[in-house]
């Protein structure tokens, strides 16, 4: 049960209850598609004609349309419903330091189209060199009505402004990238943090991890980011900061990080962490008392990834310290959080056979709680981080309302 905010609530309106059952309807329709109005009364427990009434407004709103006829032994055949999967659709943002992607997804987050720019240095040039590619993207699929845009970013978004407000690896200041895009399409647009949304995805996408109750999405790249859902809910924490796992210090008076702080996880634990380690073991006079070498010159994780595969021990090396560390964070989030599932996100679930028992092992000895908690890669086949962005508009339409 959940305390009621005295600065924050609605009261319950006769609008309040019809958005709750159309949300229960929609959402039945989308997990038990084709389905008759019969089995959406039986489901929801709702009159037939509540069912027949909201049925209506959503065929009519062009989310649900009617397929073909079900069979019965006898009387009317019942007219199946079904998501209007190819004509409403969902314009994804991928914003990463170096690369964007942009795509458009159906209701399932299968992309339709997909494109990819480079990220301009600052935000002004971003939305510039953006919006004709997303005003393109609209006009190319004139049989998709659009129902918004959903960015992830690897920084913070100010929950009351709706600003970008910390996105140290990309470079950028405070900017409203919201107002921005919305002016140039004319669609919605909700914006998140990367980890946020890869989290989001799992609960509205995922294969393994659908009614999950508690879980935890670990965005493992450059840096680290952690997401958390929480009782099916997102738990921003206070100023939208919560999930910076990936600075807390996990190996005391160690490296310097750009936080400020020593020792954070994700300079342990991030690729970054492993190509460091294989320069390190590689060329121990080149690596510099910090360990870090100009961007460009080296290996990068990809190669790492690659020359595992082809048995490189030094490369093999490299990424079992790097599971290690990625193990031991891990075992912080089981024993204080004890999620359902913890999925992990990024290049490094391409070498989970590798790396999986060592996540294991290590997670098992550091962690004392007797939490059920399995942990799992996400599949990459799904770019898990672009199906984020679609799970962001989705679950605005397909997501509870908050009453009370
Ligand atoms: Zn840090």
């Amino acid at each position: 049960m959940r305390k009621i905010d005295l600065n924050n609530f609605q009261v319950a309106r006769s609008e309040t209850a019809r958005d709750i059952n159309r949300r229960i309807v929609l959402n039945l329709i989308r997990g038990h598609q084709p389905i008759s109005r019969a089995d959406l009364a039986r489901h929801s427990g709702l009159q037939r004609s509540t069912v027949s009434i909201i049925a209506e407004q959503l065929i009519e709103e062009r989310w649900v349309t009617e397929g073909a006829n079900g069979h019965t032994l006898r009387g009317r055949r019942p007219r199946f419903l079904h998501l209007n999967k190819g004509r409403i659709g969902i314009i994804g943002i991928n914003i990463r330091p170096g690369t964007t992607t942009v795509a458009l997804a159906d209701l399932d987050a299968n992309f339709v189209a997909q494109e990819s720019l480079l990220t301009a240095p600052n935000a002004e040039q971003f939305i510039g060199e953006l919006a004709p590619r997303l005003c393109n993207l609209i006009k190319m699929h004139p049989e998709i009505t659009c129902e918004g845009i959903g960015i992830s970013l690897p920084g913070r978004v100010d929950l009351a402004s709706q600003r970008l407000v910390f996105a140290p690896n990309l470079g950028w200041s405070d900017f409203d990238l919201k107002t921005a895009i919305e002016l140039a399409t004319g669609l919605p647009v909700e914006l998140e943090n990367a980890a946020n949304s890869c989290a989001l995805a799992e609960i509205w996408f995922g294969k393994q991890t659908f009614a999950v109750r508690n879980l935890v999405a670990v965005t493992v790249s450059e840096g680290i980011g952690v997401g958390l859902i929480l009782n099916h809910q997102l738990l921003r924490g206070s100023n939208g900061m919560a999930g910076e796992f990936g600075h807390t210090v996990i190996v005391p008076d160690g490296l310097e990080c750009r936080c400020g702080n020593r020792g954070c996880w994700e300079l342990y634990a991030s690729s970054a962490a492993a190509v460091r380690y294989y320069v390190q073991s590689s060329s121990p006079l080149r690596s510099g008392r910090k360990g870090v070498r100009p961007a460009g010159t080296g290996p990068t994780f990809d190669d790492l990834l690659r020359l595992t595969e082809q048995g490189d021990p030094k490369a093999k090396e490299a990424i079992r310290q790097m599971a290690d560390y990625l193990g031991r964070g891990i075992a912080v989030l089981v024993s204080g959080l004890a999620p359902d599932v913890i999925v992990v996100i990024g290049e490094i679930t391409r070498a989970w056979n590798h790396v999986g028992s060592v996540i294991d092992e290590a997670v098992k000895r550091h962690s004392f709680t007797r939490a059920g908690t399995r942990v799992v890669p996400a599949d990459p086949s799904s770019q898990p981080r672009l199906r984020g962005t679609i799970a962001l508009v989705l679950q605005k339409h397909f997501g509870a309302p908050s009453v009370a």
